[in-house]
């Protein structure tokens, strides 16, 4: 379904399908394989030396029909010339990062990425002889070009970056890359290809935690790289090479959740709109950092090039709350659990520590990152209300 005419929506209900191609059923069927029979003993031969061709099944490592599925779905949605589904987001960043980067090479990060980008950087890139460094993610095009040296092949962007939530000058930073023959990789999983189409930006690899938004559950772990046109080959073969697979039931569970993925995330946009909002008239509240508030100090680039915004956010507490004053708070929420990942339907609030190397995080309080998910937001923001009164119960 790369039909243009049709809008967004309609294509999440009609892209990744072929009834046509299997016995007219709406959805994809799971193919669960690892032995893929040849029918010769030359065509079995062949496949062992040749480079396979996208939608060929030869052994299951390469793919399956279901995989092809979601692979052409999220190659669409994205803008790019072809998508790899893996087992994680992680491993999403991984295949992104070895794709491009080789003993000797220089590899910028923006000082905002998700945390385990960094540990993966520091621990093993650095380890296979890869200089790992930090910019400050809000870095002009001048500025980035200014760190860019002979050795560097990718800038890693986040945007907005993890639990701070600073949107980036995205065409401006691929731009800047690009004049110098360097590749940008960026991590796309806070906006969804529904809300942000980074390879329309200039953008290289673009990677999706597919667990979060795309699954929408919070039951399959899934990731996925889309490559532009120039990245494709590379991508796949990187990924034939070191052995990287997504699970067929977690792949379909990703295809099903595509076809609500739009209604759900306007119904996240609306109610953390909502909810962000009033936060901001809290006086337990230093600051909202949701980019869609037009206090949000990169508001007007998130206004330029996105086309929404999805529930994930953070507050900055107005004082220095001590530990156990927060526990109070996040301890006895009714409807906000406190978990890892986000992008399901649920709502979730934890405490959040950035970690900086090359700029610095000053805050007059904690920081709380909070997942507004699809219950009624006058609901979550009764059951906030009663964590602000146990926050100041307990900070005296
Ligand atoms: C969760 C997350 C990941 C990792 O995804 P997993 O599926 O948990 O491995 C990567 N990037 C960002 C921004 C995330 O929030």
């Amino acid at each position: 379904m790369s039909d243009k005419r049709f809008k967004r929506d309609t294509r999440l209900g009609h892209l990744g399908r072929d009834p046509a191609r299997f016995d007219g059923a709406v959805n994809p069927p799971v193919y669960h394989a690892s032995t893929v029979i040849a029918p010769d003993t030359a065509t079995f031969k062949a496949s062992g030396r040749r480079r396979f061709e996208k939608g060929e099944t030869v052994y299951g490592r390469f793919g399956t029909p279901t995989h092809q599925m979601l692979e052409d779905a999220l190659s669409e949605l994205e803008g790019g010339a072809d998508t790899v589904a893996l087992g994680n987001g992680l491993q999403a960043v991984v295949v992104a990062l070895l794709t491009v980067a080789k003993a000797g090479d220089h590899v910028l990060l923006a000082d905002s990425v998700y945390a385990p980008t960094r540990k993966f950087a520091d621990q093993m890139l650095t380890s296979f002889g890869v200089e790992v460094d930090y910019y400050d993610p809000l870095i002009d095009g001048a500025g980035l070009d200014a760190r860019i040296r002979a050795n560097t092949v990718a800038v890693v962007l986040e945007s907005p970056g993890s639990s701070t939530f600073e949107v980036q000058d995205v065409p401006a930073l691929a731009a800047a890359a690009k004049a110098r023959g360097v590749a940008t990789i960026i991590d796309n999983t806070w906006a969804t290809p529904l809300f942000f189409r980074p390879i329309e930006h200039g953008v290289d690899l673009s990677v999706q935690a597919a667990t979060k938004y795309i699954v929408g559950h919070a039951d399959a772990m899934l990731g996925a790289v889309t490559a532009s046109d120039a990245w494709a080959n590379r991508l796949r073969e990187t990924v034939y090479t070191m052995g990287g697979f997504a699970g067929p039931d977690d792949v379909y569970l990703g295809l099903r959740g595509l076809r609500t993925m739009g209604v759900r995330l306007e119904r996240h946009q609306a109610s953390a709109l909502k909810v962000a909002t009033w936060l901001q008239e809290r006086p337990e509240v230093a600051e909202v950092r949701y980019p869609a508030l037009p206090e949000h100090p990169q508001h007007h680039l998130w206004q330029r090039d996105f086309d929404g915004a999805s529930g994930l956010f953070s507050i900055v507490l107005a004082q220095p709350y001590a530990p156990a004053a927060v526990a109070a708070m996040l301890d006895h929420f009714d409807l906000f659990g406190l978990g890892a990942s986000w992008g399901g339907f649920e709502s979730l609030a934890i405490p959040s520590d950035p970690h900086r190397t090359a700029t610095t995080w000053e805050a007059p309080g904690p920081v709380i990152r909070l997942h507004i998910g699809l219950e009624d937001p006058d609901d979550l923001i009764a059951d906030l209300d009663a964590g602000f009164a146990r926050l100041t119960r307990a900070a005296g």
